[in-house]
């Protein structure tokens, strides 16, 4: 993280011609289990990983923030300070400028600023970019007010901009992991209270593997949005027979069996994989803390023939590079976020990381006709001020 810091503090003078004020990080995540389980209030399981997004800023006296990222070189972007301002400029800055204007909505008055951000997030990559950049520049804002937020609220306020200024309806799984990941410790988190605990990884002896499949599928948003649809209605079907359903949180197999027809093929399935991920994402909690990792691996192969059976959100590549990764020693692997591309994870022995890597490597440019990164990841401590004059 030093390199990065040093890095954004030297983007931010080389673009705007002095060092910050304030520098803030924040980490991706991965998520060990409990996918498309957040929207139905369900349980996640993610870890905050050593990868940042760290953003150096320096007050102005003006009411424009400008900002530059290393993943858009080049390119300088002007957000006006105004809390009415619709959702403008490159789509980059929208994250930005959401949550600006969640700030001057709620919290009041900003100054303007230079921005320069640097990131070892890969961008589009399904380890979250997204999350740690609006959660960089919540915290930035921290550090530049001497305000804090409460973890739910910042987390929300983060989710809040990515609604609706730059259109994605996220869950919250993201940007609340982004905020209260601890260092080897993976999160446990309701979504239905938005409560969480640190549950203990033992990095000692097991680690995590993230594999970028290089794609990102074209369908990937709309389908999101029909997977979510879907979850709704199977809820509401099931929720004329059984009053106290809300989601599918409140929705049992057997429910789902008695339902049938009802339901219809596709809602049955798409119900069956969040209720089943569910009880896997519970069952592999318990795993983490009593030091179970074969039965975390095991519940992470249900999870992605899950994911790829009755949720149909996996692809080719995040199947064969899965394949790949049980063929080499991981206990369990599975696609991590919402499918479509982006990357999958192994869970395997530490001892045999190298292996593993070599492995997937190796099969990958054999059935993908390309190099892909694969690499370990360790999980880590939420976001973080690393320098503000109120610190
Ligand atoms: P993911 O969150 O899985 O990486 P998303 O599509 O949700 O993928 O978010 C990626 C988008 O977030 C990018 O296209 C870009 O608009 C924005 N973004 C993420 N990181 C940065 C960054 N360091 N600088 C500028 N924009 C970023
Ligand atoms: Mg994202």
């Amino acid at each position: 993280m030093e390199q990065l810091v040093r890095r954004a503090s030297d983007l931010l003078g080389q673009t705007f011609g002095n060092g910050p004020q304030v520098v803030s990080a924040a980490p991706g995540r991965v998520n060990l289990i409990g996918e498309h389980t957040d929207y139905n209030e369900g349980y996640v399981l993610p870890c905050a990983i050593d990868r940042w997004t760290v953003a150096a800023v320096r007050p102005s006296t003006d009411r424009v923030w400008r900002v530059v990222s290393d993943a858009y070189p080049g390119e300088v972007v002007e957000i006006p300070l105004e809390a009415s301002c619709d959702p403008q400029g490159p789509q980059w800055s929208r994250y930005i400028q959401g949550v600006l204007v969640w700030w001057l909505r709620q919290r009041g008055e900003l100054p303007g600023a230079a921005v320069a951000l640097t990131s070892n997030v890969p961008v589009g990559g399904g380890l979250s970019s997204s999350a740690a950049l609006e959660v960089a520049i919540a915290t930035a804002l921290e550090g530049l007010t001497g305000q804090r937020l409460d973890p739910v609220q910042k987390a929300l306020a983060c989710q809040w901009a990515e609604h609706q200024y730059a259109g994605v309806p996220c869950g919250l799984m993201d940007q609340l992991t982004a905020v209260v990941g601890e260092a080897d410790c993976a999160v446990l988190i309701d979504c239905r209270t938005n409560r969480f605990r640190p549950v203990p990884f033992d990095t000692q002896r097991y680690a995590i593997v993230v594999m970028d499949s290089g794609v990102r599928h074209e369908l990937a948003q709309g389908e999101y949005a029909a997977r979510r649809q879907d979850c709704q209605e199977a809820a509401a079907i099931l929720s004329r027979s059984h009053p106290h359903v809300w989601t599918l949180r409140d929705v049992t197999i057997t429910m789902l069996e008695e339902h049938r027809d009802q339901l219809g093929e596709r809602l049955l399935r798409r119900a069956r994989h969040v209720v089943t991920e569910n009880h896997r994402t519970a069952t592999a909690a318990a795993a983490l803390v009593s030091g179970d990792y074969e039965l975390l691996g095991q519940l992470m192969v249900e999870s992605q023939s899950s994911l790829a059976g009755d949720y149909e959100v996996s692809c080719e590549e995040l199947d064969l590079l899965v394949d790949s990764a049980l063929g080499g020693g991981a206990l369990g692997a599975r696609l991590t976020g919402g499918g479509f591309g982006g990357s999958a994870i192994a869970l395997v022995p530490a001892a045999q990381v190298g292996d593993l890597i070599a492995t997937v490597q190796r099969d990958a440019k054999q059935q993908l006709g390309r190099e892909i990164r694969v690499e370990r990841v360790r999980p880590s401590g939420g976001a973080t001020l690393i320098a503000a004059p109120h610190l």
